[in-house]
């Protein structure tokens, strides 16, 4: 029998990763897609072909009840959100009704159309915000520093109380940061990686950042879809922090990523309070114990170094690619 899947949010970074992993186990992937003038399809360009798109939007029911009738999926994957933690203090409210009601748009269609279709919440370690405990593990309270945060804190305990309400195979997946060559430019790993290949190619002289000092828990994103997938196969429905449990500075990231190429950030680097955040979540630092245990997850399947290495890597030949068009 072949096993099909509904993606949420799959031109991003975590859902293309998915898909291609889905796509390599033989799943019949749906994809839900936000109707916008241009299609932004830079991440899944490769398997375009492969995934059966629904027009449809978290915000509304009815077009996510359509979209489980269609793809009567096994497996329902729920990733798309406003998922860039400065932009939610701009759109607060547009966070809180996609971030937040969009989940349990999604959670009352499957309940409604398909309620025995394992569902996956992506959850986060923004959560944990100020933190209460360091390292942070599946049962350490919740402390959201961000509209984005406080919007990932009702989600999961929505995907929680589905689980335990309707007794659905209901997850929640509490990822610490996880980066690519695919992550949005935006946020700082890829800003980074982008910008030293730029600086290295004499396409640019200075990159301005935010606090260099704030400390995250980076891994990879291709990593950390198996995990999601993983989740879904065990017995039991649960909740998983998926972490490397290593912390290391905005600082540190450029260290490595500028060196890679044979420079030295400090005399590229210039601090702009623009990118500071209003409140900041200093030190996230997850403990992945539950997840190597039960899901057999190896945190240092690629280390940091490789991980920022392979994005500069790709940034290299992406933007060589584009300055020879
Ligand atoms: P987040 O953890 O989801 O907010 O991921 P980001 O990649 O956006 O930010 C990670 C950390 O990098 C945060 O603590 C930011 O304050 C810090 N940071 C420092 N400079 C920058 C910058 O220029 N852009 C972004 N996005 N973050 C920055």
């Amino acid at each position: 029998m072949i096993k099909s899947a509904l993606i949420t949010g799959i031109t991003g970074q975590d859902g293309s990763y998915l898909a291609d992993l889905l796509l390599e186990k033989g799943y019949k992937v749906y994809a839900l897609r936000r109707r916008t003038s241009v299609p932004i399809m830079e991440n899944i360009q490769h398997i375009e072909n492969e995934i059966e798109f629904i027009e449809g939007d978290l915000l509304d029911l009815s077009s996510l009840i359509n979209a489980l009738k269609i793809s009567n999926p096994d497996e329902v994957y729920n990733l798309a959100a406003q998922s860039f933690v400065g932009t939610s203090w701009d759109q607060p409210i547009l966070t809180g009704q996609v971030t937040a009601l969009g989940v349990a748009n999604m959670l009352e269609a499957v309940r409604i159309v398909k309620p025995d279709a394992r569902f996956y919440q992506a959850s986060s370690s923004e959560m944990f915000g100020k933190v209460v405990e360091t390292p942070q593990v599946e049962t350490t309270p919740f402390y959201p520093r961000s509209p984005y945060g406080v919007a990932k804190v009702y989600g999961h305990w929505m995907t929680v109380n589905y689980r335990e309400s309707f007794n659905m195979f209901a997850c929640s997946g509490i990822l610490f940061n996880h980066e690519s060559p695919r992550r949005g430019i935006e946020f700082v790993t890829r800003k980074i990686t982008n910008a030293v290949a730029r600086i290295k190619l004499g396409l640019q002289n200075e990159l301005r950042l935010g606090n260099l000092d704030a400390l995250r828990d980076w891994g990879f994103a291709k990593d950390y879809v198996e995990c999601m997938w993983l989740m879904l196969q065990q017995e039991k429905p649960d909740d998983y922090v998926i972490a490397t449990g290593e912390m290391h500075s905005v600082r540190e990231f450029c260290e490595i990523a500028f060196g890679h190429v044979g420079l030295d950030y400090k005399n590229y680097v210039v601090t702009d309070p623009k990118f500071f955040r209003a409140a900041e979540v200093d030190l996230l630092l997850g403990d992945p114990a539950k997840a190597i245990s039960t899901l057999g997850w190896n945190p240092q399947k690629t280390t940091f170094k490789e991980l920022v290495q392979l994005m500069v890597d790709e940034d290299m030949k992406k933007v060589k690619q584009q300055s020879n068009n």
